[in-house]
């Protein structure tokens, strides 16, 4: 485990950034008690574990009573931007599921941990039968104390079906364990707050402080090179920028502790109807605003 000394400071190329005040004020959870016991980490795509909960899985004490299992095949990130033009390679997968290796390793996670259930990216809710089959005997198997899911409102359709899938393993009680969600795309530019995070009841949520291993899930992050360079030409940008990677690495780990009492919109203290709307006219209006920018920009430069 990598930790970061007094005397060498943080990262000098590293972005400024604020930590949002109702972030400061959340309790402070020890991974160990925490996540205690072994678990499962269920994640839609490569990096998404990296990004929501890598500085958590460098600091699990024992990692060897962990699991991850990859849902998606990965060959829908990047997207095209431009369907009919913008071409995609046919070993996306593959250079995506070695990322994700390396990055796990990077966190210290053994390889015979890591599993792939390869189903199409972007599809996850037209497999939402056989996802659940594969996750239940995945849970059969291991027996897991912990089920880590992305959040009931991560903004990707993937997130959600994963994240319904388990919610239906602890409802119909196949899992008895405690699951876990955990943040990917929490940053929403429509909200007020901008962080659909701080509408989630305060006391429901817990942050993982990852200072000690920001160079260590900053490492691991770098291992999707596919996500943070332009793995494409007709890319304008990388799917995850520096500043992001700078940000995610050194900002605490928000969890929330799923409770059947608390379904769906439940666990929001306020401003649920503004989220709601958010939640579905985001991803689409950003869709549309990148699509224009494309022609905007390929319009101009003949050579790509
Ligand atoms: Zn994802």
């Amino acid at each position: 485990m990598y930790i970061m000394t007094e005397d060498e400071g943080p990262r000098t190329e590293a972005a400024p950034f604020r930590l949002p005040s109702f972030v400061r004020r959340l309790p402070l959870a020890t991974v160990a008690d925490y996540f205690a016991g072994t678990g499962l980490i269920l994640v839609p795509h490569m990096d998404d574990e990296a990004l929501g909960c890598g500085g958590t899985i460098a600091l699990l004490p024992h990692k060897t009573k962990w699991h991850v299992v990859y849902a998606t095949d990965g060959m829908g990130s990047p997207e095209p931007v431009l369907p009919k033009r913008d071409k995609i390679s046919p070993d996306l997968g593959r250079i995506r599921q070695a990322e994700a290796r390396a990055a796990l390793a990077v966190l210290g996670m053994p390889a015979p941990n890591v599993h792939f259930l390869d189903l199409p990216d972007g599809r996850l809710s037209r497999h939402g039968q056989q996802l659940y089959q594969l996750i239940a005997r995945l849970v059969a198997e291991l027996q897991p104390d912990h089920l880590l899911v992305p959040f009931r409102f991560d903004r990707h359709p993937d997130h959600l079906a994963l994240n319904q899938v388990a919610t239906r393993l602890v409802n119909e009680g196949t899992f008895s364990g405690q699951m876990t969600e955990y943040f990917v795309y929490h940053q929403w530019r429509m909200l007020p707050t901008k962080d659909v995070r701080a509408y989630v009841k305060p006391e429901l949520l817990a942050k993982v402080e990852v200072t000690a291993v920001a160079q260590q899930k900053r490492a691991a992050l770098d291992c999707f090179k596919s996500q943070t360079t332009r793995f494409y030409p007709w890319q304008a940008r990388p799917n995850l920028t520096p500043e992001l990677l700078d940000e995610v690495s050194q900002s605490p780990e928000l969890f929330l502790r799923y409770d059947k009492k608390l379904a769906g919109t439940a666990v929001f203290s306020h401003n649920i109807p503004w989220i709601r709307i958010a939640h579905r006219l985001e991803p689409f209006l950003k869709k549309r605003k990148d699509r224009l920018v494309a022609w905007a920009r390929r319009g101009s430069v003949t050579s790509e």
